[in-house]
């Protein structure tokens, strides 16, 4: 630990500094505490430092966080691309137009609908989806990061 007026080192949870004399009280204990604020990972508008987990417009507080993982969800439109498909074949043999619109309509959802990841938070006020991607890489980092961040509190 670091004096915030002589910058000497001190042992932790001293209350005055051997150095300079100065009195180390419990408010300026904490800011020099943010201060030391570890960054684990940054990307578009997320964060995960020792303090907090920001993603786009909300912020976690590491101390609340108990756990992290991952989930993922196939997007209903899978099933529904296969039966409209089906229903294009069946219809290619009666009226062509509306059999190759079906196939068509069938090929976009399914291309759409590829698999997406989340990162569940459990906080003390329950489970929270705090953000979904395609990109299963950035998914896992950004829960590495947090499992680190919740280590490094510990
Ligand atoms: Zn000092």
């Amino acid at each position: 630990m670091e004096c915030p007026y002589c910058k000497e080192d001190i042992k932790e949870g001293a209350i005055k500094c051997k150095h300079c004399g100065s009195m180390l009280n419990e408010t300026e204990l904490k800011e020099i505490k943010i201060d030391k604020e570890k960054v684990f990972c940054t990307a578009d508008g997320i964060k995960v430092t020792s303090n907090r987990f920001i993603v786009e417009n909300s912020t976690y507080s590491i101390s609340n966080i108990s756990s992290v993982k991952i989930g993922s969800e196939s997007s209903i439109g899978i099933i529904v691309s296969i039966i409209i498909f089906i229903g294009g074949l069946f219809s290619l043999s009666f009226i062509t137009e509306l059999g190759i619109g079906l196939i068509i309509l069938a090929i976009i959802i399914f291309i759409s609908s590829s698999k997406k990841y989340t990162v569940i938070v459990s906080t003390n006020s329950g489970e929270v989806k705090a953000l979904t991607d395609k990109n299963k890489e950035a998914i896992v980092g950004i829960v590495e990061a947090i499992n680190k961040a919740i280590e490094y509190k510990n």
